[in-house]
């Protein structure tokens, strides 16, 4: 870790731009190689784009030690986790950097190959961005765009009494993942505590599975803030009640032995997860299930739609009264 009284060595504001950004621009016709004030994206015609920003701060989203290209990819796909839940298909990002006077050349270096890494995997490359010098935290902040595939955008609206609720993946890995760095797992092998670990570092936006389940979709959205908060913001906006059936709830092992008998109703809660939680109609099932096999993503349903409002997290029928403060307006 850099000691924050000593600044590292730092080149200055373009040349830093030309020798880390620019090369992740490479390939990107109308970023110009960052040498215009500009990006310009030339969309085939009707298309959709569907733009989403999102900022992580030093101190709150993340900590100074942490491996700059693991901070890196997180700030990428959290955005990308979006996009895919609206069945978007990313076409690039832009990035803006307030860097703090400990972070030098050598961190930058480590943040950019972490983005060039991502870049690789997702098929997208960096447009543009803003970078400036800040007293306070290291704050990042991107912008990723994307290309709307479905005939109507998956929103939160749109969930309707008698639907289906599904969740990808498994749920309260990553909340899971942030106990274990907090110290908790004894009780774990250290291959246990790596995976939760793991998956609280480094999201995995589920953009195939997206892009097929988003005609099928009544309402979507990726779960950040916890699955019970989250399904609440379908829940409001689409004027409904949800039930969520906590045996339903996909765990993954080493979660379930970190909490116990508490583990669902800890999943429900925990945050960043990055999975797509989504309502269909009953009669979209079949289709749903070929698509999470196609996709090769879990997709579990875990509970259904009702008239009313609110969310309920029901064990044998009745419902759990969850802890934590966050949750209470519902
Ligand atoms: P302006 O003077 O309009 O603020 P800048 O000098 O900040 O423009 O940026 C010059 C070019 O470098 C622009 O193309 C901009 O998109 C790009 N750029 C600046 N910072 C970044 C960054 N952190 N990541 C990617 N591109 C950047
Ligand atoms: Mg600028």
């Amino acid at each position: 870790m850099t000691n924050s009284r000593s600044s590292p060595r730092r080149i200055g504001e373009f040349a830093l731009i030309a020798k880390y950004f620019a090369p992740l621009a490479k390939g990107a016709k109308g970023a110009f190689d960052l040498k215009d004030d500009v990006a310009v994206l030339e969309l085939p015609k009707g298309a959709k784009v569907v733009a989403k920003v999102d900022t992580v701060v030093e101190g709150v989203h993340f900590f100074r030690s942490d491996p700059p290209d693991l901070i890196a990819k997180k700030a990428l796909r959290v955005n990308l986790s979006d996009l895919a839940a609206k069945g978007a298909m990313p076409l690039g990002y832009l990035l803006s950097l307030s860097l703090p006077s400990w972070v030098g050349n050598a961190w930058i270096a480590a943040f950019a190959r972490g983005l060039a890494k991502d870049q690789k995997r997702y098929g997208i490359h960096l447009l543009g961005g803003d970078t400036t010098a800040t007293p306070g935290a290291l704050i990042i902040s991107i912008t990723a765009l994307g290309l709307g595939t479905a005939k109507k955008t998956p929103r939160r609206v749109g969930a309707a009494p008698g639907d289906l609720v599904f969740v990808t993946g498994t749920i309260g890995d990553a909340g899971a993942g942030l106990a274990v760095l907090k110290g908790k797992g004894a009780s774990l092998t250290k291959l246990e505590r790596n995976t939760l670990i793991r998956r609280y570092r480094m999201p995995e936006p589920r953009l195939a599975l997206g892009r097929l389940i988003a005609p099928l979709v009544s309402a979507s959205l990726d779960v950040s803030d916890g699955l019970i908060a989250d399904l609440g913001h379908i829940a409001e906006v689409s004027h409904v009640a949800i039930d969520i059936d906590a045996s339903c709830i996909p765990l993954h092992k080493a979660s379930r032995k970190l909490w116990g008998s508490d583990a669902a109703a800890k999943a429900a809660a925990a945050g960043d997860d990055y999975e797509i939680a989504f309502t269909a109609r009953p009669r979209a099932r079949a289709a749903i299930t070929a698509a999470a096999r196609r996709a090769k993503v879990k997709v579990t349903q875990i509970g259904t739609v009702q008239k009313g409002k609110g969310v309920r997290l029901l064990e044998n029928g009745r419902p759990v009264r969850l802890k934590r403060a966050g949750y209470t307006h519902f």
